[in-house]
């Protein structure tokens, strides 16, 4: 049995014809599974019955068992989902106004081993197929009021750039309009600064948002935080992003998480505009760290925070300071499951 999310719709009609069944067929079953949340072959009405039979014995639509759900006050909510090897993954929802972002992880663990996050410390297991990135999706529309997921991030477990092909195939699913037909603009893929990946996503002629964890602006102590700087220091990683902000005309987004004692001071804040001086297109995200009990980092006080943004906005950077969401439901990116796995 094979699942079917990890066709696309020329593949699918291939596939499709072998069976017997007409090439349209390819782009009903599409429009039952993505537009109208029909994930139950039986009930595909137009799609004549004895056909059915064909598409019941080669594919399954769903893989995952549903094994939490969490949900903020402040209305984020974080499932825990099996797959079918028995791994754990995590996806979130974070509604804010019109809109309701669906985040989703790309891979089984991670192996970049970043020191302030929950998801390197189980170690890497497997990348996520096309299928089950695009399921993640799936269940979080189901669980989404009105089922509307407007945006999607590839920010939670897993370096999306380290599972390149199954990636941009589902966002190639997720964005046509066959599929789920959420824009580019408003699909971000973030990543720890994999530049082989920035540059493949510059020429792949989708509008997508890029997201880069920096989280320090000098080598030394990026590269105690996040190890993948010893491969890809901020020099090239600052010109990568430049370049991939003037092919795809897109602002590039550096996220920075706040830590007490380590990156937050003043002098943080300067040695960021000088690394920063020459680029046109960006924005700085800075991130309120959410406190994780297995590691040793405390989120910065209010106040510097404070007066690191100001030195920021005074040096006119674009800059906003994430809220922090969710902080009940251990919503940082491999909380959940790093919990689970205690348990
Ligand atoms: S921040 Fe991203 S790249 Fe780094 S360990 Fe976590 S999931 Fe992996």
């Amino acid at each position: 049995m094979r699942d079917i999310k990890e066709f696309d719709l020329k593949e699918l009609e291939k596939e499709l014809l072998s069976l017997g069944l007409k090439a349209f067929h390819a782009r009903q079953v599409f429009s039952w599974l993505y537009k109208k949340g029909v994930l139950d072959f039986n009930y595909m009405s137009d799609i004549p019955k004895g056909l059915r039979k064909g598409l019941l014995d080669k594919f399954y639509t769903l893989g995952f068992k549903l094994l939490k759900s969490l949900k903020s006050e402040d209305e984020t909510q974080k499932i825990l989902l099996e797959v079918k090897d028995g791994s754990y993954i995590e996806a979130v929802t974070i509604p804010a106004k019109a809109r309701v972002t669906g985040c989703i992880s790309s891979q089984v663990g991670c192996k970049y081993r970043c020191t302030f996050c929950a998801s390197g410390l189980l170690g890497f297991k497997r990348n996520l197929t096309t299928g089950e990135m695009i399921e993640e999706v799936i269940y979080l529309k189901d669980i989404a009021s009105d089922n509307r997921i407007t945006h999607l991030v590839f920010m939670g477990t897993g370096e999306p750039m380290d599972n390149y092909a199954n990636v941009i195939k589902a966002i190639r699913i997720i964005n046509s309009s066959a599929g789920l037909n959420i824009g580019a603009r408003r699909i971000t893929v973030s990543t720890c600064g994999i530049i082989p990946g920035i540059e493949r996503l510059s020429s792949e002629g989708l509008q997508l948002e890029l997201s880069v964890s920096l989280h320090a602006a000098n080598d030394d102590l990026r590269s105690k935080l996040m190890p993948v700087n010893r491969k890809y220091p901020l020099k090239e990683l600052i010109k990568a992003c430049k370049e991939y902000s003037s092919k795809t005309r897109r602002q590039v987004t550096f996220e920075y998480i706040l830590i007490k004692g380590i990156n937050s001071s003043l002098n943080d804040a300067r040695d960021l505009v000088n690394l920063l001086k020459d680029f046109k297109l960006f924005k700085i995200n800075l991130i309120p760290s959410n406190y994780i009990p297995e590691f040793k980092f405390k989120p910065a006080d209010k106040k510097d925070a404070d007066s690191f943004k100001e030195c920021l906005l005074r040096n006119r950077i674009n800059v906003t300071m994430r809220r922090e969401r969710g902080e009940d439901i251990n919503a940082a990116c491999g909380q959940l499951r790093l919990n689970y796995a205690k348990n």
